[in-house]
């Protein structure tokens, strides 16, 4: 990446920025206006030839070769020799394939930005020159996209570590599909004094250079449940003879339709999906059992813990109307509901406003969808959005885990330049208490 004229302005101006937030003399303008600048001109610098080339690059390589949760050993290595090759010290292994960087002072404040490195168990069906060389797996989510945006980030920001007024940690996690990665990566201590994360995703559905995101809740918590329900098989021209587990699971799925539809407050989002059915095969055979299972989502704790009792009471008691017996498993972990602290909405709306327009920052309803990068916000302030990849003139977007998924690359740089911005300015706006050198100790006399 070539020389930025800005660098110069940059430095200092954190220390400086500081005293102007606390003190707030006559002189502030002039810094403020230098950190207004930060967002515009590291989307210029994302945007420079060089840096765009290199993310595409790297997410092209990082599509061709996809792995599952927590089988990221690949992209992790590639993750490494770029971190390497930038001269950005990390620690890793964590939550096997794992990796977290670090930029700065190596002092406080910590802010964090996260990229999730999993792909999914699908054919890509899309034929492209860096189509997925492993049957049966594919980037459908866009993940690789995300982990090259976080390198972007690492690059914009590794050239003004001089100036970095405190400490960048770039998570790179596993298994962010189904698996928890995070949840493990938390485990694993990477959030200690950590003050805040943010986490973006790819959007297909808005347009290229906006973003998409709302304060509170954005994403629901999500549960996975399976059952088995027993009776007794047999020939299927006797039926008196057998305990039929079709009928009882057939029942036992029309129930379930009730705890949404009759029993949750309609104000307050709530589904329960059975997405799964396994019984039978030999037309003249009633089975000994069958499999069934799906996923249940809600936007509180309490609508959440309720409705998991509920699916567990209607399958057991619903399969004993029909004679059957039913044990219910629930997938551990559960992914919480992801909630956007409010003042980091606030933050985000004067980062992304400087870079994009306000113009380009558009409100979003909650989705039913779930994110683990709940399991972060969790523990501390963090803050999830959505970047448009939408570009009529480039054709139709699939959404993701579509089969035919694709990420416009126009989006990498808006990306990067997001996460570096962000973290920038987080790290400026939240110095430690700076005393006055003036009098300090009267200044509360006055007030
Ligand atoms: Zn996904
Ligand atoms: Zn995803």
């Amino acid at each position: 990446m070539g020389s930025l004229g800005w660098e110069r302005s940059f430095m200092g101006w954190g220390v400086l920025l500081a005293f102007v937030l606390i003190l707030k003399p006559a002189g502030a303008s002039t810094h403020e206006s230098s950190a207004v600048e930060i967002p515009r001109k590291f989307l210029e610098d994302a945007k420079s030839k060089e840096v765009r080339d290199w993310m595409v690059a790297v997410r092209r390589r990082i599509h061709e070769n996809p792995e599952l949760g927590f089988e990221e050993f690949e992209t992790s290595k590639l993750i490494r020799a770029e971190l390497d090759d930038m001269g950005i010290p990390y620690r890793h292994p964590i939550a096997t394939t794992g990796l977290v960087g670090f930029i700065g002072t190596g002092k406080p404040p910590f802010v964090a930005i996260r990229a999730d490195m999993d792909a999914l168990p699908m054919q890509e069906l899309l034929e492209w020159e860096h189509k997925s060389r492993i049957p049966g797996k594919m980037h459908a989510c866009g993940h690789d996209a995300h982990v090259a945006m976080l390198l972007g980030a690492a690059k914009l920001l590794q050239q003004k570590r001089e100036t970095l007024q405190g400490t960048v940690a770039l998570v790179f996690q596993p298994a962010e599909e189904g698996g928890g990665g995070a949840k493990k990566m938390v485990e694993a201590g990477i959030l200690e004094n950590v003050e805040a994360i943010f986490g973006i995703h790819v959007s297909f559905q808005a347009p290229i250079g906006t973003v998409t995101t709302r304060p509170g809740p954005l994403l629901a918590g999500n549960g996975f449940f399976e059952a088995v329900i027993s009776g007794k098989g047999g020939h299927a021209a006797i039926p008196h003879h057998t305990i039929d587990p079709i009928v009882a699971a057939s029942n036992v799925i029309l129930s379930l339709q009730h705890l949404v539809s009759r029993e949750a407050d309609p104000l307050d989002s709530q589904v329960v999906t059975v997405s799964k059915f396994n019984g039978g095969g030999a037309l003249n055979v009633i089975p000994d059992s069958v499999t069934i299972g799906g996923t249940f989502r809600a936007f509180s704790k309490e609508s959440f813990t309720h409705l998991k009792q509920r699916i567990e009471q209607v399958i057991t008691l619903q399969a004993k109307v029909q004679r059957c017996n039913a044990t219910v498993n629930f997938k551990e972990p559960f992914f919480p509901v992801t909630v956007n602290n409010e003042d980091l909405h606030k933050f985000f709306l004067d980062v992304g406003s400087d870079m994009l327009g306000s113009e380009s920052i558009n409100s979003m309803q909650p989705l039913m969808g779930a994110e683990d990068f709940s399991f972060y916000g969790e523990e501390i302030p963090g803050y999830f959005f959505f970047v448009g990849m939408k570009n009529e003139t480039q054709g139709q977007f699939q959404p993701g885990h579509s089969p035919y998924f694709r990420v416009n690359e126009d989006v990498l740089p808006y990306g990067a330049a997001l996460h570096a911005s962000l973290a920038v300015r987080y790290l400026l706006e939240h110095q430690p208490e700076v005393t006055s050198p003036v009098n300090s100790s009267n200044s509360h006399d006055e007030l």
